[in-house]
């Protein structure tokens, strides 16, 4: 029996591991999201006649190194986050137990030395998981001896401690020849969003994204092209949802709407279909117009998040694929989610390289000014294998990263000093009258905004 693990490495911690492209990155207790892309390697892995169990243990509770009839597991599988990539792996270590063990994830993929040297008798998907996962599996699996040469798409770590590694695969380019994710083997009730009833999965129509923003992930994992899967394959996996009972579904797609026409598409579909389903995406303001987002509200849209980043063009151009070249498309999208009732969300980024802190003020000025529900303010964060951690490696070693991964500073500002911007951010956004006087109307939601603004200073 194969075990595939979702490790959790503090308890009452929540990590949305299908976030920042695969880093995994943490989240409000309260907000729970299912591991997708494990039960993605599930359902591949039982294509393939393998008997297993997909456990998450932020949801479960602590896995066992043994299976139910008390055996030792063939081997785990473990997902391991960037955030707590160390006690991730020392849980994974513990339930394997000395099983063979299979490491992935973001990390995996762009700090495999690092991680092999940590764990020198694992193997390490470092491309595509489902292309390296199936490649494992076809060559053996854990029946494969010790001598073999990595399959391709993995690697580990040779006698001398240097990395070996498989030859390289090309990422799954027809999505739409995946199997559906193994949501059976999933506790859904148990994953949801704060202060929404019902259970939430999540999903994507796409992969890759061709903004290309210096900072991001999804890039660095997915790469630049944009991959969508076929209407009828990401239809079949909605109704899969709904038959479950979920009645909610967000979409993970690095740019949803990037494509018109498949987005009006989908949007149709799922208007007449009906279903009892609404979602919540993220997208950047100058992809949407507005028969789109009509057409969104119409299919059961109730949220968008929008990447918005930094009011300063400079850093929009140096960092952020200049997706807002002018503030006014940010406004005329909300204007839109305002009028067919969708509720929004700003994501802004403090702290870029050499970013002054009036560049920081004049954000946090521009997203007090916008039409916004909610806002998040975050620091900049050079994730592995990204430009921006390229830039920051290259440009001034002091940046380097601190254990919680932000950089130490920005070359102008220490750390210390954009967390105090982020905080004064959050409260010139939620001391506005109109806002403040919403936030009370939510006393549970306004408790956990309070406890995380709490938990910034306490960083
Ligand atoms: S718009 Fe930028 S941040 Fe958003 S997914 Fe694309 S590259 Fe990443």
């Amino acid at each position: 029996m194969l075990l595939l693990l979702v490790p959790c490495a503090r308890a009452g911690q929540a990590v949305a591991r299908d976030l920042m492209g695969g880093f995994g990155m943490e989240v409000d207790p309260a907000l729970r999201y299912p591991p997708t892309r494990a039960a993605l390697l599930a359902a591949l892995a039982r294509e393939r006649g393998r008997e297993l169990r997909l456990w998450d243990e932020s949801v479960e509770g602590p896995a066992s190194a043994r299976d139910e009839q008390g055996r030792p597991w063939d081997a785990v599988i473990a997902q391991i986050a960037w955030v707590e990539a160390e006690r991730e792996l020392t849980r994974a270590l513990e339930v394997a137990s000395g099983a063979p063990l299979v490491l992935w994830g973001g990390i995996a993929r762009t700090r495999a030395l690092e991680l092999a040297r940590a764990a020198p008798r694992a193997l390490l998907l470092v491309d595509e998981e489902e292309v390296a996962l199936c490649a494992w599996l076809d060559a053996g699996g854990e029946r494969l001896p010790s001598s073999a040469p990595p399959p391709a798409g993995c690697a580990r770590l040779d006698a001398r401690g240097e990395l070996e590694s498989g030859a390289e695969l090309a990422p799954w380019k027809e999505l739409s020849t995946l199997p559906l994710p193994a949501r059976d083997l999933l506790r859904n009730e148990r994953y949801g969003i704060p202060d929404v009833a019902g259970a939430v999965a999540t999903t994507a129509l796409t992969r890759g994204c061709p903004i290309d923003c210096a900072f991001c992930a999804y890039v660095a994992l997915e790469g630049k092209p944009l991959r969508p899967r076929a209407l009828d394959h990401v239809l079949r996996e909605l109704e899969q949802i709904v038959e479950l009972g979920i009645p909610r579904v967000v979409f993970r797609d690095p740019l949803f709407g990037a494509q018109r026409e498949r987005t009006l598409a989908l949007c149709r579909a799922l208007a007449e279909r009906r279903w009892p389903l609404r979602w919540q995406c993220e997208t950047a303001p100058k992809v949407l117009d507005e028969e789109r987002v009509a057409w969104m509200a119409r299919a059961g849209c109730e949220h968008i998040s929008f990447g918005i980043e930094t009011a300063t063009r400079r850093l929009q151009k140096a960092f952020c694929g200049d997706k807002l070249p002018d503030p006014e498309l940010a406004r005329r999208a909300l204007r839109w989610c305002r009028a067919h009732g969708i509720a929004t969300r700003g994501f802004f980024q403090l702290g870029f390289p050499r970013e002054t802190r009036e560049e920081m003020r004049a954000t946090a000025e521009l997203a007090r000014s916008l039409d916004l529900g909610s806002a998040q303010f975050c620091a900049a964060t050079p994730y592995p294998g990204t430009a921006l951690a390229a830039a920051l490696a290259a440009s001034d070693p002091l940046l380097a990263r601190d254990a919680r991964h932000a950089p130490r500073g920005n070359g102008l500002l220490a750390a210390e000093e954009i967390d105090a911007e982020i905080r004064r951010a959050y409260r010139r956004f939620y001391g506005r009258a109109d806002r403040l006087a919403r936030e009370l109307l939510h006393p549970s939601r306004l408790l956990r905004r309070l406890a995380r603004w709490r938990a910034l200073g306490a960083r």
